[in-house]
C-alpha cells in the first residue's frame, strides 16, 4: 500500500533554504536512504537467522516468463523518497519484482507445494495454496516498511536542525503503525501454516487477461477511518482489516485473488463483492483502481507498457500525487484499464484533479 505524504514527511520547511543547504540536505538524505536498503536482511521464517536470498514474489518460470520480453519485464516504481515521483524501468527477470525474503532452504522447502507444479494444474480451491500465494507479497510490504522506519530513525538522529523532528517522529511513528499491522498479519499466517487454523477467506475470479502482474496488500479502512482506529487501538481494542490482492496472467485469462480475515468479512463484504460478485466491468474498474492509486508493486509486460501506458506516463504521476492527498480510498474513479477508452479516460479525469 502507498505510504501518505504526512508518512514520508521530511524535508518541508517553511523559511526558503539556500543552494548550500539544499545540497547538504540531499547529501544527508541519500546518504540515510542507501544505509536504510541495505541492512542486512534475515530470513523471515520464524526463529530462522540465515541470511534471505532474492526471491520473487510470483514464480519466474510460469508466471513472469509468460509475459517476458528478451526475459526482461516493465517495473514501475514509486520514489517515495522523492515527492512520490514515478517511474518505469526495463528489468531483466532475474531480478525483476524480487526481494530478499527467505533463506534458500526456506524458500524452497515453503513454496514447493505451488512450484513443483505446472501453474495450469494449480488448484486454487486449496486454501493452502492461495496462503502461500499472498506470503511473499506481504513479506515484501513488510520489507518496505522496515526499510522507511529505518530511513527515518536514521534521520531521527540528525542534529544538524535541519529537519523539523516533530514532523519526523510523527512519520516515523506513522510507518512503525504500518509495521506493526502487517506484522500481525504475517503471524497469523504462520499460525494458519502450523495449525490449520484457516483464518482467512480467499475468493478467486477468472478476469480478462491483462499482461499486469500484482501482489500487494490495502487496509480496508480509508484514511479519515484510520485515525479513529489509531485511537482505539492504543487500548488494544481492534485490528485494522487487511485485505490480500493478487492479479497474474494464466493462460488466456487473468486470475484475480483476494484474501482477508474471515472475521472481517460482515464490515468489509460491500468492497469484497464488487470485484467478486458484480459483473465484470465493476470489477475492472476496482481493479483499475488498486493498480493506480492503491498498490505499488507491479510489473507489466513491454507490449502491455507500450500500447497502454507510455503515451499517458506522465498521469501516473498525477495518480501517484492525489492517492497520496486522498483521504476516502474506497471511492472509485472511473477509469478501466482493460477498456480501449482508458487514454481518453485518464486523461479526462486525472487532468482535471
Ligand atoms: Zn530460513
Amino acid at each position: 500500500m502507498h505510504p501518505r505524504s504526512e508518512e514520508m514527511n521530511f524535508n518541508e520547511r517553511t523559511a526558503p533554504l539556500s543552494e548550500r543547504k539544499k545540497k547538504k540536505i540531499a547529501a544527508f538524505l541519500e546518504d540515510c536512504r542507501k544505509k536504510a536498503k541495505t541492512s542486512i536482511r534475515e530470513c523471515n521464517y520464524p526463529g530462522c537467522n540465515e541470511k534471505a536470498i532474492n526471491s520473487h514474489i510470483f514464480q519466474k518460470n510460469g508466471i513472469l516468463s509468460s509475459i517476458a520480453k528478451d526475459r526482461h519485464l516493465i517495473a514501475h516504481d514509486i520514489d517515495f523518497y522523492n515527492n512520490h515521483a514515478y517511474t518505469f524501468k526495463r528489468v531483466g527477470i532475474n531480478r525483476v519484482f524480487s526481494f530478499d525474503c527467505f533463506c534458500a532452504k526456506h524458500d524452497s522447502e515453503l513454496f514447493k507445494a505451488i512450484e513443483s507444479v505446472a501453474l495450469d494444474d494449480l488448484n486454487f480451491d486449496c486454501y493452502e495454496n492461495c496462503l502461500l500465494f499472498v506470503m511473499r507479497g506481504v513479506y515484501n510490504e513488510l520489507n518496505s516498511k522496515s526499510e522507511v522506519v529505518r530511513f527515518f530513525k536514521f534521520l531521527i538522529k540528525d542534529e544538524s536542525g535541519l529537519f523539523d523532528k516533530t514532523k519526523l517522529m510523527a512519520s516515523l511513528m506513522g510507518n512503525m503503525y504500518g509495521k506493526k499491522d502487517v506484522t500481525g498479519y504475517s503471524k497469523a499466517f504462520w499460525d494458519d501454516l502450523s495449525n490449520g487454523t484457516e483464518k482467512f477467506v480467499f475468493r478467486v475470479r477468472r478476469m480478462k487477461r491483462l499482461e499486469l502482474c500484482l501482489s500487494s496488500s490495502i487496509n480496508y479502512e480509508t484514511t479519515d477511518e484510520l485515525v479513529d482506529y489509531r485511537m482505539k487501538n492504543s487500548k488494544g481494542m481492534e485490528r485494522l482489516a487487511p485485505v490480500f490482492i493478487n492479479y497474474f496472467p494464466l493462460k488466456d485469462c487473468s486470475l484475480l485473488l483476494f484474501g482477508y480475515y474471515k472475521s472481517d468479512y460482515d464490515k468489509i463484504s460491500g468492497y469484497i463483492d464488487m470485484f467478486f460478485s458484480c459483473d465484470e466491468g465493476l470489477a475492472e474498474v476496482g481493479v483499475t483502481n488498486l493498480i493506480l492509486f492503491r498498490c505499488e508493486a507491479w510489473v507489466c509486460s513491454e507490449d502491455f507498457y507500450l500500447k497502454k501506458i507510455k503515451s499517458v506516463e506522465n498521469y501516473f504521476d498525477l495518480a501517484a500525487n492525489y492517492a497520496s492527498k486522498n483521504t476516502n480510498e474506497r471511492h472509485l474513479l472511473p477509469l478501466n484499464l482493460f477498456s480501449s477508452d482508458f487514454e481518453k479516460q485518464i486523461k479526462g479525469i486525472l487532468g482535471k484533479i
